[in-house]
């Protein structure tokens, strides 16, 4: 039993693009409705909540009824700017059906880095916690193209949502991907690769098993995501790392369940 998930009532939960789009390119509407349902469940139980959402080059590409990402980056930005609206569109038709209000949040990760932006941003999602609505944040692809440099697939709303949490002093972050947790080594090409249960410390066995530094494009995204889990062990907070192929997921992991891989730094 993992006692501080189950204790956990402040609650951030990032969901990339492989949860969301069909390898097609299709959007997955089956799983953006259990997001809303268990979201707004939680909601219902009293845990504040906060989503944060990739897709929305995927969704924009899928509007435009592109097979193929753009190749300049404003095309990229354009792309993500009409597929930001449409996937808060969907969002919203989903959550409505759980009569649970939602909000959109747009931020750059340079945020933390301005005390007034900071502020701005700690109010706005306070204030949106405190009446009662599910806050579904992305970076400002307008604004930033960080996240745009890299395909979706590797994209790094994984610092994003691990700031928010950061930010907002959450007492736990749920990182939802496509492979069940954080393996001794990519279980996509080596079979005997081990799931990592819990992860105490982020050393440099760990970083190289993630696929080392710098090279996120070829490996996949765990470095990232142990980078975020770094962030997150600075805010004394607690990170998992799970499938989200199927969202409800999320009930188990809150009841303590031991899926997916707890990130939780050991204290001296
Ligand atoms: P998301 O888009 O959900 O954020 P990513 O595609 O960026 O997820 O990262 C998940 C992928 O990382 C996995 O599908 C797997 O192929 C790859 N990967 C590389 N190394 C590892 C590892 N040590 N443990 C788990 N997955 C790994």
């Amino acid at each position: 039993m993992r006692k501080e998930v189950i204790k956990a009532n402040r609650i951030v939960i990032k969901v990339g693009t492989s949860t969301l789009i069909y390898p097609n390119g299709t959007i997955n509407l089956a799983a953006i409705d259990q997001l809303a349902f268990v979201l707004s469940d939680l909601h219902n139980r009293g845990k504040e909540v906060v989503l944060v959402s990739s897709g929305a080059v995927g969704v924009g590409m899928h509007k435009m009824n592109r097979s193929t990402r753009p190749a300049t980056i404003p095309e990229q930005q354009a792309i993500a700017a009409i597929g930001q609206a449409e996937l808060m569109n969907i969002y919203n038709q989903r959550f409505t059906v759980y009569n649970q209000q939602t909000a959109q949040i747009l931020v750059t990760r340079d945020v933390i880095d301005f005390p007034e932006s900071r502020k701005n941003v700690v109010n706005t999602l306070e204030q949106l916690l405190a009446m009662g609505t599910i806050p579904i944040v992305n970076e400002n692809d307008t604004v930033a193209v960080d996240e745009l440099d890299h395909l979706t697939k590797f994209g790094d709303n994984d610092q994003l949502s691990a700031i928010v949490t950061k930010l907002i002093n959450a007492d736990l972050l749920i990182v939802l991907s496509d492979i069940d947790g954080f393996y001794s080594d990519n279980p996509t090409v080596n079979p005997n690769a081990k799931m990592y249960q819990t992860v105490t410390a982020i050393d440099n066995t760990l970083m190289e098993q993630a696929g080392g530094a710098g090279s996120t494009f070829g490996t996949g995204g765990m470095h990232s995501k142990l980078k975020a889990a770094l962030r997150i062990f600075e805010a004394q907070s607690t990170m998992i790392l799970a499938n989200g192929k199927d969202p409800k997921i999320i009930f188990d992991l809150l009841a303590g369940k031991e899926i997916g891989t707890l990130f939780k730094e050991e204290q001296s």
